[in-house]
C-alpha cells in the first residue's frame, strides 16, 4: 500500500511509519514539527520507501500519485501542548481532520482517525467501553482537545455515510514509550526524567487519580490491525492494567534506581481542570474483533522507555 501518516515526526507517528515500513508498505509522512522532532524519523533518510512532506495539514493537502490509506495523527496531545495553543488544537482536529478526509475521498482511500479516550471526558462509567457517550465539559480548558477530537469522529463518520468513504476510528488510552518528547508534560515523560535527574516527582494532588498505560509497540500492533479490519465502529486500544498515578511514580523510582522524592504539588495553571479522576479502557471489542491485547508488562515497557530516555539525557549533557 501507499500510506499517507499525518503526525509522522511525533512519538506515535514515527513508530507507526517504522512498523509500515517493515511490513513493506511505501509511506510518505506528513507533519508541520509543532511539537514532532524530524530526530525521529532521520533513521529513516535513505529509505526509498519512505518520504517526508513539512505541511501544516490545516491547510489543504496536495499530493501527487494514488494512496491506499491516510492515518490522520497530527494533533497536540500533551495537556501543556493543548493548553498553551488551545486555538491551533481546535483547528489540527476539526480543519485538519477535514483537509486529510478531503483527500481520502479524492484518493479514493481508506482513512484511520487516531482518536483519544479524551472523547469519554471524566467518566461516569467504568471501565470504558465504546458505546459509552462520555461526559465532557465543552468550554473547560481541556475542552479544545476533547471537542476537537469528537468533532473528527463525528466528520469521520459522516464522510462515511455520506460518501462512503472506508473510515476506522481508534480511540487510544495513554500511551507511552521511547521518543516522547522529555518536556512534553505528559507523567512518563515528567516522572521518568525527574527520577533520572534526581528531582522530586511532582504527583498533582493527591496521586489518586488513576491511568492504564500501554506501550508503543502494543498500540502500534493495534493500529496496524485495525486498519487491515473491516471494523467501522470505534475501538478502544489500550492497556486495561489500571494504576494510581502514586503507584505509577513509585514504580518508576523503582524501576530507575531513583532516591528521588515523591512531592504533592497542585499545578497553578489548569492543567488538572477536568482531570479525568478514572481512565481505563474495556478492550472487549478489540479483543473480539482484532484479536489484539496489550503483551508488553508495564514494568518491561517502562525499562526500555527509561533506558532511551537515560541516553537522550546523556546525549544533551555531552552537547551541552
Ligand atoms: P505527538 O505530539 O508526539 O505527535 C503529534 C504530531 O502531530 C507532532 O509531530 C506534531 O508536530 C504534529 N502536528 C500537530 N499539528 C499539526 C498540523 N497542524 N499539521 C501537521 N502536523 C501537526 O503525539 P502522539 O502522542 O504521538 O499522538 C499521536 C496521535 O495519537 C494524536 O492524534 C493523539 O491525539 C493520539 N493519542 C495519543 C495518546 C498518547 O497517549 N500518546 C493518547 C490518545 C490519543
Ligand atoms: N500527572 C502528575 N504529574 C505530572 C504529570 C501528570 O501527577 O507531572 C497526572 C495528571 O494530573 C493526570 C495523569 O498524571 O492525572 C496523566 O497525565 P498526562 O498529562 O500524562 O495525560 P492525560 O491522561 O491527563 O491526558
Amino acid at each position: 500500500m501507499r500510506i499517507l501518516v499525518t503526525g509522522a515526526a511525533g512519538f506515535i507517528g514515527s513508530h507507526l511509519c517504522d512498523r509500515l515500513l517493515a511490513e513493506g508498505h511505501e509511506v510518505v509522512g506528513m507533519d508541520n514539527l509543532i511539537t514532532g522532532s524530524t530526530s525521529n524519523i532521520e533513521h529513516l533518510a535513505g529509505n526509498e520507501g519512505f518520504r517526508f512532506i513539512k505541511h501544516d495539514v490545516t491547510e489543504y493537502i496536495y499530493l501527487e500519485g494514488h494512496l491506499d490509506a491516510v492515518l490522520h495523527l497530527a494533533s497536540l496531545p500533551s495537556p501543556v501542548d493543548y493548553l498553551q495553543q488551545p486555538i491551533k488544537t481546535l483547528k489540527v482536529g476539526a480543519l485538519g481532520t477535514h483537509k486529510a478526509l478531503g483527500l481520502a475521498r479524492a484518493k479514493g482511500a481508506r482513512f484511520l482517525l487516531a482518536s483519544t479516550s479524551e472523547v469519554y471526558g471524566d467518566p461516569q462509567v467504568h471501565p470504558q467501553a465504546e458505546g459509552y457517550w462520555g461526559n465532557v465539559n465543552p468550554v473547560g480548558p481541556r475542552g479544545v482537545y476533547d471537542e476537537s477530537k469528537r468533532f473528527a469522529e463525528a466528520l469521520t463518520m459522516a464522510y462515511r455515510r455520506t460518501h462512503g468513504l472506508e473510515t476506522r476510528i481508534a480511540r487510544i488510552f495513554n500511551t507511552y514509550g521511547p521518543r516522547m518528547r522529555l518536556d512534553d508534560g505528559r507523567v512518563v515523560p515528567n516522572f521518568v526524567s525527574q527520577a533520572l535527574r534526581g528531582q522530586p516527582l511532582t504527583v498533582y494532588d493527591d496521586g489518586t487519580r488513576t491511568r492504564s498505560f500501554c506501550y508503543v509497540s502494543d498500540l502500534v500492533e493495534g493500529l496496524y490491525r485495525l486498519l487491515l479490519s473491516d471494523v467501522a465502529d470505534p475501538v478502544n486500544l489500550g492497556n486495561p492494567q489500571e494504576m494510581r498515578i502514586i503507584d505509577f511514580a513509585r514504580l518508576i523510582l523503582q524501576l530507575s534506581g531513583s532516591c528521588s522524592e515523591i512531592e504533592f504539588v497542585r499545578p497553578k495553571d489548569e492543567r488538572t481542570a477536568d482531570d479525568p479522576n478514572r481512565r481505563c479502557p474495556d478492550i472487549t471489542r478489540a479483543r473480539t474483533l482484532l484479536g489484539w491485547q496489550p503483551v508488553v508488562p508495564v514494568e518491561e515497557g517502562l525499562r526500555l522507555t527509561i533506558e532511551w530516555f537515560r541516553e537522550r539525557m546523556a546525549e544533551q549533557q555531552v552537547r551541552a
